[in-house]
C-alpha cells in the first residue's frame, strides 16, 4: 500500500469509529459532516463539464442534499451501517474507486460509470400491470460466480462501489446474500417489492449494514393494492417499520404513473411515508415496455412537470432525500445510460445500456465489462450525449426519440425479450408525440405562460 493510500485507509478507518462515537453529540457530528460535505461536493464539481454556474449549483445541491440526509439518518441507523457507509463512501469509492477511475481515464480517454445495475433474475412471485420486467425469460439467471465476477470487474477496472441489484425480486434470487456479504466493500441498493422482508431478513440487512433496499410503493394504500395485491399496502409499511427497527439505510421508490398522479405528488404521500422510516425516496415513470406496453399509463406533459415540482417541494420542505430519474437530468448533465454514469447485466448476462431499454448486443458470459463498454454501439451513443442542451429532457427513449432507433438500426441490437423491440417500432409514434408535448410543455413554461392542469 502507497502512502497516500495509507492515510486514506486510516482516516476512513477512523471516521469509520468515530461517526458511530459522535452520533449523538450535535455540534461536532454536525461539523464533521459538514467537512466531509464540502471534500465531496469538490471533488464532485472537478467532473463537472458545464461552466455555467446555475448547472454547477445543481450539482454542488446535489451532494449536499445526500450529506443532509446522512446527517440526519446516521444516529438511527445501527453500527454497522454507519461503519460501512463512512468506510465504503472514504476509502473504498473515494480512494481505491478514484484510483482505479484514474486508470480507466488514463487509457480509455473518458471516466468509467460509477454505477452498475445487475439483476441476477427475473422471477417473482407478484403479477403488476404495467411490469417492466416481465417480459423476460425468467428460467435464465446468473450464477453466484458469474455476479461475483461481475462486481470484481466492476470494482477494479472501473472503480464501481455503488451497485444496484434490481430484478425481478432479488429477495428471491438464492445467492443475494452471499453477493452482500462477500462484497462487503460495496454500497448496494437492491430495488424490492419489500413483501419478504421478515424480521430475520431486516436483522440480517442491519448487520450486514451495507445493503439499502428501495421499496416500490404506488401512492396510498388504493394505488398500492390496485398495482401489486391485496393487502400489498400493509404489509410493504410492515416492511419499511422493521429496517426502521434494525436501522437500516432504506428508502421507497415509485413509479409515476397517469392513473398514480395525485396520490404520488401529494404532500400526505410523502407525510406517511416519513412516519415510517425511509431516508430517500425514487420517483420514476411508467415507460411503455414489458408487459402489455400501454402509452396511456405515461403521465402527461403537465403531470411530468408537476412531478419536478413536487419533487423540488419535498426537497425543500421534507426531511428525505428525493430523486427524479428523468427531471434530475440537470444535476447529472443528461441521460446517465450507455455507461456514461451505469448500464445493466440482464438475467440471460446480455448487457442493456439502460433498465428500460431493452435491447442489447453483447453478454458478460463472451466480453468483459470494459470491452462492453468500450463497443462502438455505447462509445457512439456516449458520442452522442447529451441528446440535447435542455438536461430537463434528457432521456433517448422518451425525450429525444430519434436516438434510439438510429442506434439500434445502424448497430442491430437485439430485443433481451419477446416484444422489447416496440419501443422503437409499433410504440415509437406514441412516444414522439408525448416527447413533443412536453417540449412544448416546458417552452410555454419557460415563456412564463401557466401550466396546465393535469389531464
Ligand atoms: S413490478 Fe416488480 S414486484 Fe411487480 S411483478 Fe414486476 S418485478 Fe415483480
Ligand atoms: S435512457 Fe432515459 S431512463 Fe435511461 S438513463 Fe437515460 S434518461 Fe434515464
Amino acid at each position: 500500500m502507497n502512502a497516500d493510500r495509507m492515510m486514506a485507509y486510516l482516516k476512513a478507518k477512523g471516521l469509520s469509529y468515530l461517526l458511530p462515537a459522535l452520533s449523538g453529540n450535535g455540534h461536532m457530528f454536525e461539523t464533521v459532516i459538514d467537512k466531509l460535505k464540502e471534500g465531496a461536493s469538490a471533488k464532485a464539481l472537478e467532473n463537472v463539464k458545464s461552466q455555467d454556474p446555475e448547472k454547477r449549483q445543481k450539482v454542488a445541491d446535489s451532494m449536499g442534499m445526500f450529506f443532509e440526509m446522512v446527517k440526519r439518518n446516521l444516529p438511527r441507523l445501527s453500527t454497522n451501517t454507519q461503519r460501512k457507509l463512512a468506510f465504503n463512501m472514504f476509502f473504498n469509492h473515494l480512494t481505491l474507486g478514484q484510483e482505479a477511475r484514474d486508470r480507466y481515464r488514463g487509457k480509455y480517454g473518458e471516466p468509467p460509470p460509477f454505477l452498475l445495475v445487475i439483476s441476477p433474475s427475473m422471477r417473482c412471485n407478484l403479477n403488476c400491470f404495467g411490469c417492466y420486467a416481465w417480459e423476460y425469460n425468467k428460467s435464465k439467471e446468473l450464477t453466484r460466480e458469474e455476479v461475483s465476477e461481475v462486481i470484481r470487474q466492476a470494482k477494479e477496472e472501473l472503480g464501481i462501489y455503488f451497485i444496484t441489484i434490481s430484478g425481478g425480486e432479488p429477495t428471491i434470487w438464492p445467492h443475494l446474500f452471499e453477493i452482500l456479504e462477500e462484497h462487503n466493500d460495496v454500497f448496494f441498493q437492491i430495488y424490492t417489492h419489500g413483501m419478504m422482508i421478515d424480521d430475520v431478513m431486516a436483522k440480517k440487512m442491519g448487520e450486514l449494514g451495507n445493503v439499502h433496499p428501495a421499496i416500490s410503493i404506488e401512492g396510498g394504500p388504493k394505488e398500492t393494492n390496485e398495482r401489486r395485491g391485496e393487502q400489498a399496502y400493509d404489509k410493504i409499511l410492515a416492511s419499511m417499520d422493521r429496517l426502521n427497527r434494525e436501522g437500516v439505510l432504506f428508502g421507497f421508490s415509485v413509479t409515476h404513473t397517469r392513473k398514480n398522479h395525485h396520490a404520488v405528488t401529494s404532500d400526505e404521500f410523502i407525510e406517511e411515508m416519513l412516519k415510517h422510516g425511509p431516508s430517500f425516496g425514487w420517483f420514476f415513470q411508467y415507460v411503455p415496455t414489458g408487459k402489455k406496453p400501454d402509452p396511456s399509463l405515461v403521465p402527461t406533459p403537465a403531470q411530468r412537470l408537476e412531478r419536478y415540482a413536487a419533487v423540488e417541494r419535498f426537497r425543500r420542505t421534507k426531511p428525505i432525500l428525493v430523486y427524479d430519474f428523468w427531471n434530475d437530468g440537470e444535476a447529472t448533465e443528461g441521460c446517465l445510460a450507455w455507461g456514461r454514469k451505469y448500464l445493466h447485466v440482464t438475467a440471460s448476462g446480455m448487457v442493456e445500456p439502460c433498465v428500460f431499454i431493452h435491447m442489447a448486443l453483447d453478454s458478460i458470459r463472451e466480453k468483459s465489462l470494459v470491452e462492453i463498454l468500450n463497443s462502438p454501439c455505447f462509445k457512439e451513443a456516449r458520442s452522442m450525449q447529451p441528446f440535447n442542451e435542455d438536461h430537463r429532457r434528457p432521456c433517448c427513449i422518451i425525450d429525444n426519440c430519434d436516438v434510439l432507433p438510429y442506434l439500434c438500426r445502424k448497430y442491430t441490437l437485439v430485443p433481451t425479450h419477446d416484444g422489447a423491440e416496440r419501443i422503437v417500432t409499433d410504440l415509437h409514434e406514441a412516444l414522439a408525440r408525448n416527447a413533443e408535448a412536453y417540449r412544448q410543455e416546458l417552452e410555454r413554461q419557460d415563456a412564463g405562460a401557466s401550466v396546465h392542469p393535469a389531464g
